[in-house]
């Protein structure tokens, strides 16, 4: 259960920005470090998908001025001299700050976007221009580097087959950016009722899991899976699908335990994982969705509706992200 709280943001120092937030996109994770994940700090203030305006600038900013408007992410700090962090891979730094439910290495815990304002370090505030639909902006910033990155990694491009296993929040991004790569995208979701809207997303078959005739015939066909449902993958099922040398990349976190079905494996087939994505890659994200006019679908909540709109989140109802409009406070 969520209710309001009153904190302080740190004082900004030299290279951050203070921003006003206008909307922070309900991303899964904020309901499983709130709720069920058993190593959260409270209080807490979830939310990483967020956009707002910039403020108040320290001395040394440089990329943004006050008036614009910003996004941030899931990470609001790194090491950034770590192999990973110079190679532009600071989502897998292991010195990573996350956006909330983590502390600064001064011992300072962050506090993320289902808040009025946020500070943050210019480097992990992303330029956003002010002509696009921001509240469909909001979702990018995890739902939408979280499934653009896997994608670029694995080289998605005219005439590879790919599967979506889930269409929801991040489903529905993955599909039309795997779609505007030049993949063949399959979907697999546990019910035909989201078929109408994958396709529309630019889907070219919708397969519903438990119909064994359709499975059957789907194997040996895709080149990668991206799982992006919350749920354990159940493997056995999923990695006949892929063809020799295919990808089944896990998204987000790993479940606890899973089992691998080695005689799958065998066939040189992959089972891999990937979060979220880098600073540079993205910007490049947000580039090319302003470019291509990708964004989100997205239903408004005022700060009052949260609980409700997590519940509906983990009944699958959300259609597909839930976004917090903060002037309706
Ligand atoms: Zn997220
Ligand atoms: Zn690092």
């Amino acid at each position: 259960m969520l209710k309001p709280f009153r904190f302080r943001q740190r004082a900004p120092g030299r290279r951050d920005v203070v921003i006003e937030i206008m909307y922070c996109g309900v991303c899964h994770s904020d309901i499983h470090e709130g709720w069920d994940y058993g190593e959260g700090r409270f209080p807490m203030v979830p939310g990483h998908e967020i956009i707002g305006r910039v403020r108040v600038t320290g001395s040394g900013v440089t990329r943004l001025r006050s008036g614009d408007i910003a996004g941030v992410g899931p990470m609001v700090g790194c090491d950034r001299t770590c192999d990973r962090c110079q190679r532009g891979m600071e989502s897998y730094c292991a010195n990573v700050v996350w956006t909330y439910n983590d502390t600064f290495p001064n011992g300072t815990p962050t506090y993320g976007g289902y808040a009025s304002h946020i500070v943050v370090n210019e480097a992990f505030a992303f330029p956003i221009s002010p002509n696009l639909p921001l509240e469909r902006v909001a979702p990018l910033l995890c739902a939408g580097i979280t499934t653009y990155s896997p994608l670029k990694w694995w080289k998605v491009g005219k005439g590879t087959n790919v599967g979506i296993l889930g269409m929801g929040g991040l489903g529905h991004l993955a599909i039309t950016f795997a779609a505007s790569m030049g993949a063949k995208v399959t979907v697999l979701s546990g019910s035909k009722r989201k078929e109408a809207d994958a396709r529309q997303r630019g889907a070219a078959h919708f397969i519903v899991t438990s119909d064994r005739s359709r499975m059957k015939r789907l194997e040996e066909s895709l080149d990668l899976i991206l799982n992006v449902t919350p749920a354990p993958p159940d493997l056995e099922r999923f990695l006949p699908l892929l063809r020799i040398d295919g990808t089944f990349i896990q998204i987000g976190e790993p479940p606890a335990d899973a089992e691998l079905p080695l005689e799958e494996l065998a066939a040189r087939k992959h089972v891999t994982g990937s979060i979220v994505g880098g600073l540079a890659e993205t910007q490049e994200m947000l580039d090319y969705c302003a470019r291509r006019r990708i964004f989100a679908d997205v239903e408004l909540i005022a700060p009052a509706q949260i609980n409700d709109a997590w519940k509906r989140v983990l009944n699958r109802k959300a259609r597909y992200r839930y976004v917090i409009d903060m002037s309706r406070r």
